[in-house]
């Protein structure tokens, strides 16, 4: 008899794929463990980095944060730590997350003067009963906690920001090329699944702007049982649809790692379409099984890739 029960599953079954039963059989995206995927060309010695622990058996976690630390601690990175552009009054203030296997969470906002914001965010997590530490106060638990202040503003970005002042044209900038935040997603050999992501945030930002990056559910999203997903671009776009939530709820409904995140940005434009060309976010997803996509609304996103078959850039689709 067609129960009730069968009744949801089939309505359910309307965005999945559904064996001829009626029992919901969503199909299942496999890839291999472990893998290690990061946002942008530029990651590949963050990828580098990731691999050396993955590639001995080592915790996801661990590698995520040594991945996004290269990154942080590059100066020709200007969207990402030392050498991040400041904002409008020339204060290079950072944002950070990290997210792990079992779904907890650390996340620092609007810090300053320390390298490693991603190392912060785990001791958030690790350290404290909380997952948000800003500004001052998280400050204050960094060195508390040992790390050391520094001065992040390099003369380049100096010489940017004054270049900019010439102007003072507000109109905080997100590169739709090729170098922001380093978002990275990692799956382990145990099977173990996380993520972190990093930035400085939009170049020129208004004094105490924070993005998506250090929001979990919208920079950074793991679900222990589905996967992860990581966010860049505009970051209040991504705010506001709940983006890398939004990701991982996708593929929890049965959606490719790639169509999970092309929805998500679909979501986007929804919001904006007068707006297709003036915007751009990208994401990556990978779920606990080692599938990984992305997707972007314009041209030019892509992700860099390591796994046993080794490292690779991969130029993602787009929807504009
Ligand atoms: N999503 C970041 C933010 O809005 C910027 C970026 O990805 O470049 O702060």
């Amino acid at each position: 008899m067609y129960s009730r029960k069968d009744f949801l599953k089939t309505s359910i079954a309307g965005l999945v794929p559904v064996s001829f039963s009626g029992i919901l059989k969503p199909k299942k995206f496999t890839g291999t463990k472990p893998v290690v995927i990061s946002t942008w060309k530029t990651a590949k010695n963050a990828n580098k980095a990731a691999w050396s622990v993955l590639s001995k058996g080592g915790y996801a976690l661990d590698a995520v944060e040594k991945g996004v630390k290269v990154e942080e601690a590059n100066p020709k990175n200007s969207t990402v730590g030392y050498g991040g552009r400041p904002d409008r009054d020339g204060n290079v203030t950072l944002d950070a997350c990290v997210m792990d296997e079992k779904g907890d969470c650390g996340s620092v906002m609007y810090l300053e003067n320390m390298m490693h914001p991603v190392s912060v965010a785990r001791k958030v997590m690790t350290d404290t009963p909380h997952s948000i530490l800003v500004g001052a106060g998280a400050k204050k638990f960094a060195l508390e906690s040992g790390f050391k202040e520094e001065d992040l503003l390099t003369e380049e970005s100096k010489k940017a920001w004054k270049k900019w002042l010439e102007k003072e044209d507000y109109n905080p900038e997100i590169n739709v090329e090729n170098h922001d935040t380093i978002g990275m997603l990692a799956l382990d050999e145990k099977g173990r699944i996380s993520g972190a992501c990093t930035t400085s945030g939009a170049a020129w930002k208004m004094n105490g702007r924070v993005g998506d990056s250090p929001i979990i559910g919208s920079g950074l999203f793991i679900d222990p049982k589905i996967g992860g997903a990581v966010a860049t671009g505009l970051g209040e776009e991504v705010i506001k649809t709940a983006g890398s939530h939004l990701v991982v709820e996708m593929m929890r409904a049965g959606h490719s790692p790639e169509e999970a995140c092309k929805i998500a940005v679909e979501r986007i434009i929804e919001r904006n379409p007068d707006n297709k060309k003036g915007i751009q976010v990208a994401y990556i997803a990978l779920n606990v099984d080692g599938a990984f996509g992305g997707y972007s609304i314009q041209d030019g996103f892509d992700a860099v890739v390591t796994n046993t078959d080794g490292q690779r850039v991969q130029p993602m689709n787009f929807l504009v």
